[in-house]
């Protein structure tokens, strides 16, 4: 069976069963080759990620094309959240200081480790889309216009979603905004290796199209090397970490992270 296909049988089950999947896959690929942070999981082999479409190899997206060794097969972390879970946990005093923060489209194991931690004052939001499924603990929000208080957030994660909005620059002003001077904010997207501008053409707009111009159905652009300068617009100053460079994580190869993925940390001075 095609692991893409395993990977939604979850899903088709629901929840009650779910559970049950996710223990006897990870039963299966158990092994000492890979370590989950997130639910402390050892495996032989991890499940593959991304997309297959010819653009992404030809523009070189990083953090959107195939990977094998990308999901955990018990908790369903990508190789991004296992690369931001190391950035937090060495990095970062994240566990420790009081801060309220605003995670946008959280991914569920992200969401699953930062909702719980005490110290921090924990909103999430994300946009709707017709046909998906919402827990009812998630706000609908619109991030090219938020209905927040400017400098209200320390932290804000917003990661994969500009590159589905047309009016990314409002929406980066948007999160500004709200960000207190002094905060920070991790905006990860797909980005190109080799265009040095942004690719966007809002007259594409079938899901086949996009798909052929962007690298997935709903995508509007792709960015490229520019992106911190388009985050500078909006006001930002941007770090840029690569893991690749100078992490000195013991058994950093067991948590399989994509060490080509660039963190984009965006601060508000
Ligand atoms: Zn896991």
């Amino acid at each position: 069976m095609k692991s893409a296909i395993k990977k939604y049988i979850p899903y088709a089950l629901g929840k009650k069963l779910r559970g049950s999947w996710q223990i006897a896959q990870s039963t299966f690929y158990v092994g000492n080759k890979y370590y989950c942070p997130f639910c402390k999981s050892k495996h032989r082999k991890l499940l593959p990620g991304g997309f297959d479409h010819p653009v992404i190899k030809e523009k070189k997206i990083i953090g959107a094309g195939r990977r094998n060794n990308c999901i955990c097969p018990r908790c369903y972390s990508t190789d991004r959240d296992r690369l931001i879970y190391i950035y937090l946990t060495h990095f970062t005093n994240i566990s420790t200081e009081h801060s309220k923060m605003l995670h946008v489209a959280p991914s569920g194991s992200l969401k699953a480790l930062l909702s719980t931690m005490p110290n921090l004052e924990y909103q999430e939001g994300i946009k709707h889309h017709e046909g998906f499924y919402y827990s009812k603990d998630i706000s609908i929000i619109d991030i090219r216009k938020l209905d927040i208080e400017d400098n209200t957030f320390n932290i804000i994660f917003c990661n994969h979603v500009l590159e589905h909005i047309p009016e990314d620059m409002q929406a980066m002003k948007e999160l500004y905004r709200v960000l207190k001077p002094g905060g920070w904010a991790l905006l990860q997207v797909p980005i190109s290796r080799v265009l040095k501008e942004t690719y966007e053409d809002f007259s594409v707009t079938g899901e086949k199209e996009r798909e052929e111009h962007f690298g997935q159905f709903d995508h509007v652009r792709i960015y490229g090397s520019d992106y911190p300068k388009r985050l500078e617009a909006a006001g930002f100053t941007v770090e840029q970490i690569n893991p690749s460079i100078g992490w000195e994580i013991p058994d950093i190869e067991k948590y399989a992270i994509n060490t080509e993925e660039t963190l984009y940390i965006a601060h508000k001075k």
